[in-house]
């Protein structure tokens, strides 16, 4: 192993989880930091808020993330908790993309200190459906990568609170389907994808990439108080235009800050240029 995971190599972290996700985070954490993790399955993470909205999501994401590493730290007595959250939604900067956003949290109350692992992408099957068309619906179900990817139907809309998840086989479709246009007011199905993390491989990928970035930051300490998390936390724009020189809005530098001491450094881009073609001045 290498020197810089002295930091975490043998401790002992809990995860909080009910939805599968350690398949997925587990692994990655232990074989490349050495840390030792105990899946807490006994509290019921849903009461934070859940995806298929029976309980409304009340805190942020990173709030909510938060809320649960430190459950899994009281119920363990552990001074290392960890927990995952995501959100789907439009892209934060184009709007009617779908996008899918993850953290992974990781608190340590020994050495004061909490990292955030993310992963935003564009990359998801989220989508949803209000159909009295079977036809209709196994496009959809198509579409949205059925039966690997589960499906969730409620009668009539949204609201309802008569819901089916899980569904993962064309049979149980047909079946949910039919069941749930007798029980509805209006003659239709509310559909979607189902975006628990068991039930939703592409989401459960990026879990992954986010507890990659987890893994970085950890590995990643402050070159001046030596705690781990040292990593970007903004980023400067004006990388100077090839034709002109003037500054352009590509990035020119990148900066790190420590959470604990808060030294900060500053790291120039690799390019020394920016293409004409993003510059105000050469092309307005
Ligand atoms: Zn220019
Ligand atoms: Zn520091």
């Amino acid at each position: 192993m290498s020197k810089k995971l002295y930091f975490w190599e043998k401790r002992k972290a809990v995860l909080i989880n009910k939805h599968d996700k350690e398949r997925v985070i587990v692994p990655i954490i232990e074989e490349n930091t050495g840390l030792q993790i105990t899946v807490e399955r006994s509290y019921d993470t849903d009461l934070f808020g859940t995806f298929t909205k029976e309980i409304r999501r009340k805190a942020s994401q990173l709030d909510t993330a938060y809320l649960k590493a430190r459950k899994g730290m009281e119920l363990t007595g552990l001074d290392i908790g960890i927990a995952s959250e995501g959100i789907f939604g439009s892209h934060p900067v184009v709007p009617f993309i779908p996008w899918n956003y993850e953290i992974v949290l990781l608190i340590d109350t020994k050495n004061d200190i909490e990292i955030v692992g993310e992963s935003g992408t564009t990359s998801t099957n989220y989508d949803y459906i209000t159909t009295d068309d079977y036809k209709e619906l196994e496009v959809f179900a198509e579409k949205i990568l059925f039966p690997t990817h589960f499906i969730v139907l409620r009668p009539d809309d949204e609201e309802s609170n008569s819901i089916t998840k899980g569904i993962n086989s064309w049979e149980s479709l047909r079946e949910a389907f039919e069941l749930g246009i007798k029980k509805s007011k209006q003659g239709k199905v509310f559909v979607e994808a189902d975006t628990r993390a068991f039930a939703n491989p592409t989401r459960m990928e990026n879990i992954g990439k986010a507890t990659y970035d987890l893994i970085k930051k950890m590995k990643s300490y402050c070159p001046k108080c030596r705690t781990p998390g040292f990593s970007v936390v903004n980023s400067k724009m004006g990388l100077p235009c090839e034709c002109c020189g003037n500054p352009t809005k590509e990035i020119l530098l990148r900066v790190s800050t420590c959470r604990k001491c808060a030294y900060t450094e500053e790291n120039m881009v690799e390019e020394k240029r920016a293409s004409a073609g993003r510059c105000l001045f050469c092309n307005p």
